[in-house]
Formats: C-alpha cells, sequence, structure tokens
C-alpha cells in the first residue's frame, strides 16, 4: 500500500487532503491522471448499467434533502458506529475494529457485526484488549455516534434549519421515484441509477482512499413486481453483472474476488438478503460492492412519512403496487483502489500499472526521438493533433527515449508511439507497447486503427 500511496502522490493520481495546511485526516484528492481514471471507471459504469440498457434510467438527485427523509430512511436512528474512547491517551477508535484487529494479531477470527455495545464491551473486557496506542487498558464503554453529517440551512442563525449531507445516494432515487415514473412512465421491471457524492462521518483505519469522509457512490435501484418476478434470480442476476463489470470491464484478477454473505446479525434493518463482493486488498479481503434485497422497505417508509402515494400503477393490470427493490451499491473510490492495487506491477526494471488500455489516463503518448530537433517535435505534434481528437494522449518530449518509456509504463499507458529520423521519409512510427515491450512500425494513417484494436 505504502508504494501505492507513494507513486499516487508522485504522479498525480490522488494527493493528500489540504496539505498546505498539514492534512485533513482522511481526506483526499484526485490528482489530475486520478481524475481520469475516475472519470473511465465512472463512465464504464455508466456505458454498462445505464447506456446500454432499455430497462435503466439516470438520475441526479440533490446531496441536501429534506431532513425527513433521513427519518423515513431509518438513518437518523440506526446508521450509527460504536465508538469507544481510551481514557488514558485519548484515543478514539470503532470498538469492532478493535476487536478485530486484536483477534487478527492472533490470526483468529472473530464475527463482531451486529453486535450490542454491551456485548461488544464484554469481548474487550473478557480478552484484555489493551489501547494500540498507549498499551493500557481505560476504556470508556461504547457509544453510539450517528454517521450523518449535518450541517444548516440559512444565513441568519436563529432562522437556521438542520440538514444532513447525505448517507448514500439510494434515498434520492426513492424520494424521486414517483416523479420519474409519472414522467418516463417505465415498466416493471426497472431501474434507477445514479453516481453522487456521499458523507459519512467515519472513523477509518486510515487505509488511504478505501474508507473515507466524503465518496461516490454508483447506486441502482432496481424495481420489480415480487408476485411477477422472483427476487432470488434477479439477484442472481444482478450478482453475475457485478462480477462481470469487474472482470470484464475493468479488467481484474477474478481469483481476487470473493462472494460473502451477511449473516442475520449484521444485515442492515432493511434488507432481506445482502451479499457483498469482496476484493482482496492488501490489507485483506474487504467489502468492493454490496447488493441488498430491499423489499419495498424504503417506499412505504416514504409513503407513510410523506403522506404520498408511491404505489406504481399496472397499466396492464391496473393493479396498484409497492415495488420490491434490488440494490448493488458500490463505492468509485473503491473500485478505484481496486484497479491501481490490481494494475501495480514490479519488473525487475520498472514498475508498471497494467491498467485495462480502456481506463488508463493516456492511451499513448507520442514522443519525438530527439527533444532538440524541430523537424521530429513538428511531426510529433502533428500526430498528437490528431490523436487528441479521439483519444486521451500526451506527448513528451523530455529526457532520453528509455526514461520516458518508464514514465509512461509508471502510470499505465498503454502505447507509446515514437517519431524518428525515418518517420520523415517512410510516413510511419514506433509503436512500442507497455505490457510485452514489443515494438512494431505502424504507418502514420493507421495509428487510429490501430488503438482502436487495442481499445
Ligand atoms: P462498509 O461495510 O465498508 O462500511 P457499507 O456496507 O456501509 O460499507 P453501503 O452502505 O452498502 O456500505 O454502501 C455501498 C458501497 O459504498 C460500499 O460497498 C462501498 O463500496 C462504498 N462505501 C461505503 N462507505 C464508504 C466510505 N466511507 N468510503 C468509501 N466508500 C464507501
Amino acid at each position: 500500500m505504502k508504494k501505492i500511496v507513494s507513486l499516487s502522490k508522485r504522479r498525480g493520481f490522488v494527493y493528500p487532503g489540504s496539505q498546505i495546511y498539514g492534512g485533513l485526516a482522511n481526506t483526499w484528492d484526485y490528482g489530475p491522471l486520478g481524475t481520469m481514471l475516475m472519470k473511465n471507471i465512472r463512465d464504464s459504469w455508466w456505458t454498462l448499467f445505464i447506456t446500454q440498457r432499455r430497462d435503466m434510467f439516470p438520475l441526479d438527485s440533490g446531496i441536501l434533502m429534506s431532513p425527513r427523509v433521513w427519518e423515513a430512511s431509518g438513518h437518523t436512528s440506526t446508521f450509527n458506529d460504536m465508538l469507544i474512547d481510551c481514557r488514558n491517551c485519548k484515543l478514539r477508535t470503532r470498538a469492532d475494529h478493535l476487536i478485530e484487529e486484536h483477534f487478527e494479531e492472533k490470526k483468529e477470527e472473530i464475527k463482531v457485526e451486529g453486535l450490542s455495545s454491551q456485548d461488544l464491551a464484554d469481548i474487550i473486557q473478557n480478552h484484555g484488549i489493551v489501547c494500540p496506542k498507549c498499551k493500557k487498558i481505560d476504556w470508556t464503554a461504547p457509544r453510539a455516534f450517528n454517521l450523518l453529517f449535518e450541517t444548516n440551512i440559512g444565513i441568519v442563525p436563529e432562522n437556521q434549519s438542520k440538514a444532513y449531507l447525505r448517507g448514500e445516494t439510494a434515498q434520492g432515487i426513492f424520494v424521486n421515484f414517483k416523479q420519474v415514473v409519472e414522467s418516463m412512465r417505465p415498466k416493471l421491471p426497472f431501474g434507477i441509477g445514479q453516481i453522487g457524492k456521499s458523507f459519512r462521518n467515519e472513523i477509518t483505519k486510515g487505509n488511504f482512499v478505501f474508507r473515507t469522509l466524503e465518496f461516490e457512490q454508483a447506486e441502482i435501484e432496481y424495481f420489480f413486481d415480487p408476485e411477477q418476478d422472483d427476487w432470488r434470480k434477479l439477484f442472481n442476476s444482478w450478482k453475475d453483472k457485478m462480477q462481470t463489470f469487474v472482470v470484464d470491464e475493468l479488467g481484474i484478477d477474478k481469483a481476487k474476488l470473493r462472494w460473502r454473505k451477511h449473516t442475520d446479525d449484521e444485515r442492515s434493518h432493511y434488507s432481506r438478503h445482502t451479499e457483498d463482493l469482496d476484493y482482496k486488498f492488501p490489507f485483506g479481503y474487504k467489502e468492493l460492492w454490496g447488493i441488498a434485497y430491499r423489499t419495498d422497505f424504503d417506499l412505504k417508509q416514504h409513503m407513510e412519512e410523506s403522506g404520498q402515494d408511491l404505489r406504481y400503477l399496472d397499466p396492464q393490470t391496473n393493479k396498484k403496487l409497492v415495488p420490491h427493490v434490488i440494490e448493488p451499491a458500490v463505492g468509485v473510490n473503491r473500485l478505484f483502489l481496486m484497479v491501481l492495487v490490481d494494475a501495480y506491477t514490479e519488473e525487475e526494471k520498472r514498475t508498471v500499472l497494467k491498467l485495462k488500455p480502456s481506463l488508463a489516463p493516456y492511451v499513448a503518448a507520442i514522443f519525438p526521438l530527439l527533444g532538440n530537433k524541430p523537424e521530429l517535435k513538428e511531426k510529433a505534434k502533428a500526430i498528437y493533433d490528431k490523436l487528441q481528437k479521439y483519444f486521451s494522449v500526451t506527448i513528451d518530449e523530455r529526457g532520453n527515449i528509455g526514461k520516458r518509456y518508464f514514465a509512461q509504463d509508471e502510470i499505465g499507458t498503454p502505447l507509446c508511439i515514437t517519431v524518428d529520423f525515418e518517420t520523415l521519409t517512410d510516413g510511419a512510427v514506433t509503436i512500442r507497447e507497455r505490457d510485452t515491450m514489443a515494438q512494431s512500425r505502424v504507418a502514420i494513417d493507421k495509428i487510429v486503427d490501430y488503438i482502436n484494436d487495442i481499445l
């Protein structure tokens, strides 16, 4: 992880947040290359799950919503982490993380999800778990802290009203369900998907962008009539699609994925069945993507809280029903971290990000063989101008060609295109392939086809 964090900072993928002010814990900013990689990941999710499906509708709901949304969804009462403080050194941590780490060190497994604060306190006491910072045992009782970020709407303090930054994008979908049905007239089963920022006041273990206060979610709510469609079938078909996306679209090693069912204790209050697609990160198998059968819980809660009829009228049978829903929800930043980790490869003489070509920030880098020869520079610039109309490409004239290759390998650029003196007479360039380092001679007017082929 250290190497990936350092490469990310050095090469402009991810920077520590607010760095000139000494940083702000668990915040990160995406640099130029990270922004491009994020966009490519986001776009491929969007293409597969929205653009290429007739039964999916996009949405872009607000980060700020009526606080009643979060009352109805249960987030104000149950969206909690159990925190515990060391009275001696003031370390504040999550009680479940403290216990898990203690057992991990002993190479033993323990399940703590869904345990009450008393259960957690008992485990900590019975196993004599010490503070990881000061090594003393002087814990407060675990206490529930709500994860929603509070803010105020209104400028004048007396007239301010409390609001929350959304804790998940899903609620924006439920709240707009009726309006989407009325304006788009979709037939069940259909889905609504959106990508956007969510916020959670989390205590984290500091695993880079794995868990942050502010993150981006890509969520789908797939609505269906439980009398017409079997939820298990839909659930399994969504599981297949999630895995296909990860393996085929993001190019991830299938051997590093596993499915895990939530136990009854850990499952969220709204879900009848939940499974996680886990990826083997350097810090262990962790949730990448969750899929939950949320039943009609959310729409019913919003019907009750808002007093509005959110039922769906089946135009064929005239039946009114509250649709059930299956929710595949993923963090785009977690996809990003997985893509970086999976692509990071150290070879004897170089470090290579073996990114899928369609995800790489630049698909090709164009080099004049020598940076001080105007005729080579001019030709390279002409090729760059042509290619950048179709692809994300870059041009590099600095240093020797070997160094330029390695610099592009490190940021995952699949192709390097070199303009040399022969180019001026034969109208061809040398294309060097990132993973094999094989070189071939390609006519300038065939470069676009060549790139399209590798994409
Ligand atoms: P976790 O158990 O890791 O806290 P969760 O089960 O609370 O996640 P969901 O509410 O199901 O997560 O959110 C869906 C997805 O959003 C998760 O699978 C994860 O990819 C992402 N996610 C959730 N919390 C964070 C966070 N704090 N930072 C980055 N991504 C997150």
